[in-house]
């Protein structure tokens, strides 16, 4: 899963730095990203649809990691970026995260999260559903204020991932559902409101999908309802948004697939299927979440304490866990570990690597290859930029990690370690 410029002198590089001094320099556990990494798959997104002359948004999912630095980085690189709650929206402007590439997700915004985001002029919102039709409405009217909308609809296809991150079956919580016909009541709906502009229509899948097909489908299914909505409303979408959910490469089990080939995939369903119809064709705006910030982030880790079960098992402990990764736990989710300073070792054993939490399930790496390793070694666990320090916690009141960004060989932390009275911070003594 190293590529030759990772590994020096069989040591793990981050960025061009070893791993271990990021370690000695900043503590663990630690999230590092590489931060070129970020840079090359937004830029191998945007590449396809420039070559192949489509008009498109790449909206980094940035629920897979926010934080002020990734969304410079974002903006830096011109993409777009999808918030889901007010706190992401804040931290987008804590980083003058040009508003009118953000588009707000979500099913169900809360009245002010609404009013935030019309007040600081959000460039789309993701419309879920009728009870948000409605709070939009109030909002706009009480603000005098006009926003543009795309109605998210549940295509009913079902990708081939693990079953609690789909979202694009029918029996879905997200969006409008397209068989029972309630798109079409949205279309109408929001058609009857001067004061949204409909750019057009969204759905997502699913998440960690490897199979194209599952784009293939639901672009079809998009086309349809386009086509539908011409003949029937004289309404044709200008934006068709696919979602997210690229899969990415874990371990040496999972057979990674190119951004651009999920792109190709869908531009080539869409410009077939649009001029079967007689439709214009859209532009098409993906939402990459995953893809962009997985493959770049690495978690270092210093081993403690060991215990070994003979038969039945070795384990290393280290010093993070469920609290900065939780998608082993929650998900089965596999990783690979490698010794920062051992990443090719001739000599390896077969251990699970557990987190210091004080649940069994608390475990990162079930059955790693790893040299034999000491109290105070670091192991990285490789591909954990998404879904891991944005679902970290304060569980046992362990303070969450540093995050530090890498380019061009130099550092910088761009969230602090969270100190132990940062973790009282919120708490009130009871009164006499
Ligand atoms: C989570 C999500 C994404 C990103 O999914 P990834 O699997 O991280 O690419 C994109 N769009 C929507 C609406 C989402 O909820």
């Amino acid at each position: 899963m190293l590529s030759s410029d990772e590994v020096r002198n069989n040591q793990l590089l981050i960025g061009g730095i070893p791993a271990t001094e990021l370690a000695d320099e900043y503590g663990t556990p630690l999230q590092v990203y590489d931060v070129a990494k970020i840079r090359h798959q937004i830029r191998a997104f945007e590449r396809v649809f420039v070559e192949q002359h489509v008009d498109y948004a790449v909206s980094y999912a940035s629920k897979a990691f926010a934080c002020v630095a990734m969304y410079q980085i974002v903006n830096q690189e011109h993409a777009h970026i999808d918030v889901v709650s007010a706190g992401e929206l804040a931290t987008a402007l804590a980083a003058d995260f040009p508003m009118e590439r953000v588009s707000f997700h979500g099913n169900n915004k809360s009245y002010e999260e609404l009013q935030m985001a019309v007040h600081h002029h959000v460039g789309t919102i993701i419309l879920d559903n009728f009870y948000e039709i409605g709070l939009l409405a109030q909002v706009l009217e009480a603000a005098d204020a006009e926003v543009n909308v795309m109605l998210r609809v549940s295509p009913a296809v079902s990708a081939h991932t693990h079953e609690f991150i789909q979202t694009g079956q029918q029996d879905s919580k997200f969006g409008f559902d397209l068989l029972t016909g309630q798109a079409d009541q949205a279309l109408q709906q929001v058609l009857a409101e001067p004061r949204m502009h409909l750019q057009g229509v969204h759905s997502h899948i699913g998440s960690q999908i490897f199979a194209t097909d599952g784009f293939k489908i639901e672009t079809q299914k998009l086309v349809h309802l386009m086509q539908h909505w011409r003949d029937e409303y004289d309404y044709i979408p200008q934006v068709v948004n696919v979602g997210g959910g690229f899969g990415i490469q874990y371990t040496d089990a999972d057979h990674p697939i190119r951004p651009e080939e999920f792109v190709e995939q869908i531009i080539t369903t869409l410009k077939t299927e649009t001029a079967a119809a007689d439709l214009p064709l859209p532009a098409v705006w993906i939402e990459p979440g995953r893809s962009i910030a997985g493959p770049a982030g690495v978690s270092l880790y210093r081993v403690g304490s060991q215990k070994t079960i003979p038969e039945v098992r070795k384990y290393v402990a280290v010093d993070g866990g469920m609290g900065d990764n939780i998608r082993p736990a929650l998900y089965g989710a596999a990783y690979e570990a490698v010794a920062a300073d051992n990443v090719a070792p001739t000599e390896t054993e077969v251990v699970t690597v557990a987190g210091k939490y004080c649940e069994s399930g608390d475990i990162l790496v079930k059955d790693a290859k790893l040299p034999p390793v000491q109290a105070g070694d670091v192991i990285a666990v490789l591909a954990t930029g998404a879904y891991g320090y944005s679902m970290a916690s304060n569980y046992n009141r362990n303070p969450r990690p540093a995050v530090v960004f890498v380019e061009n060989g130099s550092a910088q932390v761009v969230v602090k370690r969270e100190t132990l009275a940062d973790l009282t911070r919120l708490d009130v003594k009871l009164s006499d």
